[in-house]
């Protein structure tokens, strides 16, 4: 644990830097939501705190991503939330598949199993998703570039993923 004031609000916090993920630069202060660097924790000061001003910080997590797909002619806007595990995504279809998300849409260029997403847990106790192509007709862009064959790329808060033509956008 570690004590540090918030140089913005200057309550006193009490953060336990263990559990902080090592790719962050800032976290958020409690009180004023306001961010303060990681940086400051080097830092040892703060002592002689009363325990009314101390707001003890809580262990970043990292959430399960969600899946938005884009409304365009084709397709209503979706969203699927993601689990630990594995998801397939495509084209919603009468006949069976091995999707597990599946997408009402008119677009006939998404795969029924277009992408897979797997969901893993991090050392630090939040989420990896890890996206690629399921070997589709027609292939994946991701944010603009189309993923190889066996390529696998780690989604990031805002990604864009084109299926078909159709817009999927991942956030956490
Ligand atoms: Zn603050």
């Amino acid at each position: 644990m570690i004590s540090v004031r918030c140089p913005h609000c200057d309550v006193g916090l009490k953060v336990d830097e263990k559990k902080l993920p090592s790719d962050i630069t800032s976290f958020k202060c409690p009180k004023c939501k306001r961010l303060i660097p990681v940086s400051m924790l080097s830092k040892k000061e703060g002592e002689g705190f009363s325990s009314s001003d101390t707001v003890l910080i809580q262990p970043v997590k990292k959430s399960l991503g969600k899946i938005t797909v884009v409304a365009d002619a084709n397709t209503r806007e979706q969203l699927f939330p993601l689990y630990e595990g594995i998801a397939v995504i495509g084209r919603k279809s009468s006949q069976p598949t091995q999707a597990t998300i599946a997408i009402e849409t008119a677009d006939r260029s998404m795969s029924r199993e277009h992408i897979r997403i797997e969901v893993k847990k991090d050392p630090k106790g939040g989420y990896k998703h890890y996206l690629s192509d399921n070997n589709s007709k027609n292939h994946t862009l991701y944010n603009s570039n189309y993923l190889g064959n066996g390529e696998v790329v780690v989604l990031n808060d805002n990604d864009e993923i084109v299926i078909g033509h159709t817009v999927l956008r991942f956030n956490v």
